[in-house]
């Protein structure tokens, strides 16, 4: 028995070493990734009631030379532990001016939204080096949009606070992502000027059967508009979602309805065709 105890002990400990290995292999071959450009861009659209594209949110992705096309939510985590997404948040905004500038020059007239880590309200100036960047690019910064997700304000720091007042100041609008999954309150939104919110596609998932989602996604619309923060659901799967949604005062719609997340370029050659209404 004595031996058993021991052997279990081992496997157990050879399996957190195992585990920790992969991890460092991980963060290793993700430094490699920065210094390699192996990150890129996908672009979502969110599409209004006319079957127009209004905004394309930008979706980071991995092409590893091991891995293939690599999901953030495999490598995100390990960029906030380390520290590393600072310098891919800096990347990301690069590159979404440029697309935003590449499609204006070609008449596009699309704005683009990024996600924003609750790791990157911790550097110290954020929102003057995200200004820096969107001034050195010749943008409106309306045509970018951030989206925050609610662990941010958990937080409400005066850093955090400063940031979003500043953001809002340079007229680049905020979008709380995620929304209902987490525990900001509407109020709480005004407070930190938020344009708009995101509903979670947990909620989108149950239209139009489930009597809970419905309640919500209702509930949660008619306090927007009070509120006046306009309300994009994401996650739109179905022609019945899509319709419900358009019903009931959501015109703004994202989800692969629609399309997928897709390179830049697929966007330039689709250019601004309109979806069926
Ligand atoms: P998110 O911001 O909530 O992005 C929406 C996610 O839902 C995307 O996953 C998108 O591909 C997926 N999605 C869109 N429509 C549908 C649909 O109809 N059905 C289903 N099942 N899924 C849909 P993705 O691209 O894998 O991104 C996952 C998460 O990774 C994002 O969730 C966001 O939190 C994070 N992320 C992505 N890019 C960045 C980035 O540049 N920076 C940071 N900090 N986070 C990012
Ligand atoms: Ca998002
Ligand atoms: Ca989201
Ligand atoms: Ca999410």
């Amino acid at each position: 028995a004595k031996d058993a105890g021991r052997n279990r002990l081992a496997i157990y400990t050879q399996a957190l070493s195992h585990a920790a290995e992969q991890r460092q292999r991980l963060e290793q071959e993700l430094r490699q990734a920065l210094e390699r450009q192996e990150f890129l861009l996908y672009y979502q659209p969110q599409v209004d009631n006319q079957g127009q594209i209004r905004v394309l949110e930008a979706l980071l992705r991995w092409q590893s030379p091991h891995r293939g096309l690599v999901a953030p939510d495999v490598f995100i985590p390990v960029l906030e532990d380390t520290g590393l997404i600072l310098e891919v948040t800096r990347w990301v905004l690069q590159e979404a001016c440029q697309q935003i500038l590449h499609w204006q020059q070609q008449g596009l007239p699309w704005r683009v939204s990024m996600n924003l880590s609750p790791r990157d309200f911790q550097q110290a100036d954020l929102a003057g080096s995200v200004l820096d960047i969107v001034q050195q690019t010749p943008i409106a910064p309306s045509l970018l949009e951030l989206e925050i997700t609610e662990s941010v304000l958990l937080d409400a720091s005066a850093q955090v606070q400063d940031s979003l007042a500043r953001f809002k100041a340079a007229g680049i609008p905020l979008l709380l992502d995620d929304f209902g999954t987490g525990y900001a309150s509407l109020t709480y939104l005004q407070q930190f000027h938020f344009d708009g919110i995101k509903v979670d596609r947990q909620f989108v998932d149950g239209l139009p059967d489930s009597p809970q989602s419905v309640a919500l996604v209702r509930g949660i619309v008619t306090m927007a508009q009070h509120l006046g923060l306009h309300v994009v659901a994401e996650g739109v799967e179905t022609a019945q979602q899509a319709l419900f949604l358009r019903q009931n005062g959501c015109p703004i719609l994202q989800g692969y309805y629609f399309d997928r997340p897709r390179p830049g370029n697929y966007w330039s050659e689709r250019g601004n065709a309109t979806y069926p209404a």
